[in-house]
């Protein structure tokens, strides 16, 4: 049996059962990354020993008879933005290279709590300015169905790792669809929970009022597995929200008979590729074959989504990464005087597309700017925000293409064209505006690639999400499909 092909929960019935140790499931995944991460290039950092170590706590407590929750012993990765004590955390950047934090983020400590095994960080677009992680100041990660294009990103690393059999299921961050897109273009389930679901503490800030930590994964039910894990309320994050979590993976059930579902009609305009169209059109029909009433509907300022986006998170982001000085933080470039160094540090540091946000992002927020600009984005949020609240007096939940195209080729549309690559956020970039919840898992096949299917709910309805992704994946085969790579 070739271990790394298995989700999550099925590893987890065989650790249960003494079948396989934590050991030996930690030694298939790293062995697995052996074989296939020079040419996936989905790791920046590996701790293997401490892999190790974890496994033998592990495998030791359930020795002396412990019970142990449904993630111990499964091996996992982080996106390299999310904070992690004595392990360097580089948000893919040169500024923090060599940064270890002192502190660990929340959702860390609880799946260590969980007893996941922690086997590495994970690449990323830098500071998660991106779409295909290629702006990584390192390296960037490859598709794991054709090596040639890109993964999506910013968790890049995160979505690669889990398609490639690295590792059983990846934590990213999402602030415009950092989540949702590389799922889609990998071929994984990916989640984007509501907005102060899961604690942002640790995780290192691009957007705070968009930006949230969610699982990627085989299949629906680690998912779901994985969300109850890491969500509820942290007095150390006050942005999450105080409501019960419920148990998400009890509420997957195939029975969507009457549920009702939007589809929005500005997600299937110009633009989309008609391939794609189609296999979503199919998969909009398997949903209604299961019993669901699906509908045609409309988000009238659709269109208005991404220049908000983009100015809501490039202001957000030009505050936020003034901290990057020289002072407290990461890299320090000497100059005769401060202001020297803080440029020379900034300079060095951030990579072209850093840059370019941060300076339209400190243009947005100027007297005199403010107004027309940043200010106006808060506003059209809000209608955006008022377009999925009216739809959801009338629908259960919304259904849309994922992204308007398959994973593209590494180098095609590159940082130089951030025209042509902002397409890859147009469908995935009002929902973060809007703090909804949403859901992109595998729903058919172009060319070989990938190609994924976005659930969007209202606020906090993670749960009848996952129960629809869980109805479509139980009836369709798309999941078991894995990636041919040859291990050489
Ligand atoms: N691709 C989007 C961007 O470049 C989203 C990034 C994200 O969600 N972190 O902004």
């Amino acid at each position: 049996m070739n271990l790394c092909e298995l989700t999550a929960h099925e590893l987890g019935e065989l650790l249960k059962s003494r079948q396989v140790s934590a050991v030996e499931a930690t030694e298939a995944a790293i062995n697995r990354i052996e074989a296939v991460d020079s040419r996936v290039q989905a790791f920046v950092t590996r701790t293997v020993e401490e892999a190790f170590a974890q496994a033998r706590a592990v495998d030791a407590a359930r020795s002396r008879g412990e019970t142990l929750g449904p993630l111990a012993g499964i091996p996992m990765a982080l996106k390299d933005n999310i904070c992690t004590v004595r392990i360097r955390t580089t948000c893919s950047s040169r500024m923090l290279a060599d940064w270890v934090p002192p502190y660990e983020a929340t959702v860390v400590s609880r799946l260590k709590e969980a007893g996941a095994i922690l086997l590495g960080k994970l690449n990323m677009d830098e500071f998660a300015m991106g779409a295909t992680t290629e702006t990584s100041a390192f390296f960037p990660t490859r598709n794991p169905w054709d090596l040639e294009r890109v993964p999506g990103g910013s968790s890049g690393g995160s979505a690669a790792a889990v398609a490639a059999g690295e590792a059983f299921y990846t934590l990213g961050s999402d602030t415009g669809g950092s989540i949702r897109q590389p799922a889609a273009f990998c071929g994984v389930v990916g989640l984007k929970p509501t907005y102060g679901r899961v604690s942002r503490h640790g995780l290192i800030a691009f957007a705070p009022s968009m930006d949230q930590i969610g699982p990627l994964t085989r299949d629906v039910t680690d998912c779901a597995l994985i969300l109850n894990a890491v969500a509820g309320h942290d007095s150390s994050d006050c942005t999450t929200a105080d409501l019960p979590v419920p148990d998400y993976r009890a509420a997957l059930n195939t029975d969507i008979k009457g549920l009702k579902i939007g589809v929005p009609r500005e997600y299937f305009a110009d633009g989309l590729d008609p391939e794609v169209a189609a296999i979503v059109r199919r998969a909009i029909d398997k949903l209604a074959e299961l019993g669901a009433i699906c509908e045609e509907t409309s988000l009238p300022h659709t269109e208005y989504a991404l220049p908000t986006y983009y100015l809501v998170a490039y202001a957000e982001a030009s505050s936020n990464l003034a901290r990057y000085d020289g002072v407290s933080f990461g890299l320090r470039v000497p100059g005769r005087d401060i202001e020297e160094m803080n440029i020379n540090t900034r300079t060095e540091g951030f990579g072209p597309e850093v840059k370019r946000r941060l300076m339209l992002g400190t243009y947005a927020l100027e007297a005199g700017n403010y107004e027309a600009f940043y200010l106006k984005a808060a506003k059209v949020r809000t209608l955006i925000r008022q377009d999925f609240e009216a739809a959801f007096n009338k629908y259960d939940l919304l259904v849309t293409p994922t992204e308007p195209m398959v994973a593209f080729r590494l180098g095609e549309k590159g940082n130089k064209k951030p025209l042509a690559m902002a397409a890859a956020d147009s469908y995935t970039s009002a929902v973060s505006l809007a703090g909804l919840p949403a859901l992109s898992l595998p729903c058919g096949f172009s060319q070989g690639l990938p190609v994924g299917l976005q659930l969007i709910g209202p606020s906090f309805a993670e749960a009848r999400l996952l129960q629809v992704a869980y109805a479509f994946e139980q009836n369709t085969e798309y999941h078991r499909r894995r990636p041919a790579l040859e291990v050489a």
